[in-house]
């Protein structure tokens, strides 16, 4: 178990610092959905401070998980928290932009919680290192509630094409026979899409 202190502490810096860490339902789904299909090696895109990455950890003590940060500061303070968990030997954080990252390994599960618009980028760049039978997750499928909306209702120009290309990338999995895609109505809305 983790320390709850810790991870409170890690909540509240969130909170007051605007730091979109996942829902406490959404990162449940996944804490079970990694106990029960024995995940033991995860890529997440998206670290922030560390939440969810430490959380994903705490599942088993030999879960491992690298993550992804471009934000120097946020990159820092998950550094921190980590630290201050003795988590340093299972989670490995990389300080850089994931679209510039290459990696060799394969994950039994990828979490992709970035740039909105960048997922389809991020699924097709990193697919290549998901093992048989793996899963990628996407977080925030419904972009705070938006994607339901009538587009011609959201005022700015830029949040519509935001939300249009969560749109798209809906209809990229929904498409993708190569994967079984589940889309869960969960915190922001989840994603899950397994690979057959
Ligand atoms: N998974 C975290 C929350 C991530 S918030 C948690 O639940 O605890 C999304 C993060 O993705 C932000 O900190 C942002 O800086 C980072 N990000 C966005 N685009 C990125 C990219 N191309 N490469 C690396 N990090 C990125
Ligand atoms: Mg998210």
């Amino acid at each position: 178990m983790v320390n709850e202190n810790i991870i409170k502490q890690i909540k509240d810096y969130a909170e007051l610092n605007n730091v979109p860490i996942m829902m406490d339902e959404s990162i449940n789904f996944i804490m079970k959905y990694i106990k029960d299909n024995n995940i033991k090696n995860i890529l997440e895109i998206g670290t922030a401070i560390g939440y969810s990455a430490i959380m994903m950890s705490s599942v088993d003590s030999d879960i491992f998980i690298t993550t992804i940060e471009r934000d120097e500061k946020r990159y820092l303070e998950a550094l921190k928290n980590i630290k201050k968990l003795k988590l340093e030997d299972r989670i490995q954080l990389i300080y850089h932009d994931a679209l510039d990252v290459k990696l060799e390994d394969t994950y039994d599960l990828i979490l992709i919680d970035a740039a909105k618009a960048q997922n389809q980028k991020f699924f097709q760049k990193f697919e290549k290192n998901l093992a048989p039978r793996g899963t990628i997750i996407t977080d925030n499928m419904q972009f705070h509630g938006l994607v339901e909306q009538e587009n011609k209702d959201i005022k700015s120009r830029n949040l519509r094409q935001l939300v249009r290309k969560v749109k798209d990338y809906k209809t990229f999995l929904e498409k993708n026979i190569r994967y079984e895609t589940k889309l869960y109505n969960i915190g922001d809305g989840l994603a899950i899409s397994r690979k057959l």
